[in-house]
């Protein structure tokens, strides 16, 4: 009988012990993802795309695993906003980004939305763009063109979230008249944003396409041409994530 009562009070314990730590795990996970206890509990997590959706952690970076395994296809959604298009060739890019970093192939949609505000956007206007953006069905990865960030005018992209890139259209003119070559400003920054969204961070190294001035051009001497490939670095970080 007293076999019994210990089982019992050992099925209660974890119980109350597992409704107890539930509630502190996604805390953890979802707001204290830098502390050394969050980023362990978000190292293991994120290994687990199912579960990365559920919990719905949403740090560019948070999909790399889900990006990486092996077989599927990738799904890209490419979203006009207010008529910002991308470069005609985008369909070949992502097909080589993708075949280049994860060794996948693409199927590419296109859809244009409205919004009501155009050139600067702050991210709460990304996020809104974001919502209406999935809300007429999910797509593995969204590429969406907007006007210009308000934060950083001279941004060509920008990610927030785990599974959507930012391009300003705006900001790739204004950078193109200054005379960088729009169509490899374009792709380099699509390839440096999806570096991110692969858990890449930046790298010192004006031949890697993760280094900062991708993203911050105003820094970045026009004399001196983009990279154009990823460098070793990059390549072996994204084979590291295959393994
Ligand atoms: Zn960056």
């Amino acid at each position: 009988m007293k076999i019994f009562l210990f089982i019992k009070y050992l099925v209660v314990s974890a119980l109350i012990l597992t409704i107890i730590l539930f509630p502190i795990v996604i805390y953890m996970l979802k707001f204290k993802s830098e502390s050394y206890v969050g980023n362990i509990l978000k190292e293991k997590t994120i290994r687990y795309p199912q579960l990365v959706e559920l919990i719905n952690l949403d740090e560019p970076g948070d999909f790399k695993y889900f990006y990486t395994m092996p077989g599927d296809s990738i799904s890209i959604k490419v979203v006009s906003v207010n008529t910002k298009q991308p470069d005609v060739d985008v369909t070949k890019w992502l097909e080589n980004i993708m075949q280049v970093s994860v060794n996948k192939t693409v199927t590419v949609t296109l859809e244009e939305i409205s919004y009501e505000k155009d050139g600067f956007l702050t991210d709460s206007d990304m996020d809104e763009i974001r919502k209406r953006a999935i809300s007429s069905g999910k797509s593995d990865l969204n590429l969406v063109y907007t006007g210009s960030y308000s934060e950083k005018p001279t941004s060509v992209g920008l990610v927030n979230h785990r599974d959507t890139i930012f391009m300003f259209a705006d900001a790739l003119d204004g950078l193109t008249n200054k005379g960088y070559v729009r169509n490899v400003l374009e792709k380099t920054t699509i390839m440096h944003e999806w570096g991110h969204l692969l858990g890449l961070e930046h790298i010192n190294n004006q031949n890697c396409i993760m280094d900062e001035m991708v993203e911050v051009y105003d820094t970045q001497p026009v004399e001196k041409p983009l990279p154009i490939k990823y460098c070793y670095e990059e390549l072996h970080v994204m084979q590291e994530l295959k393994n």
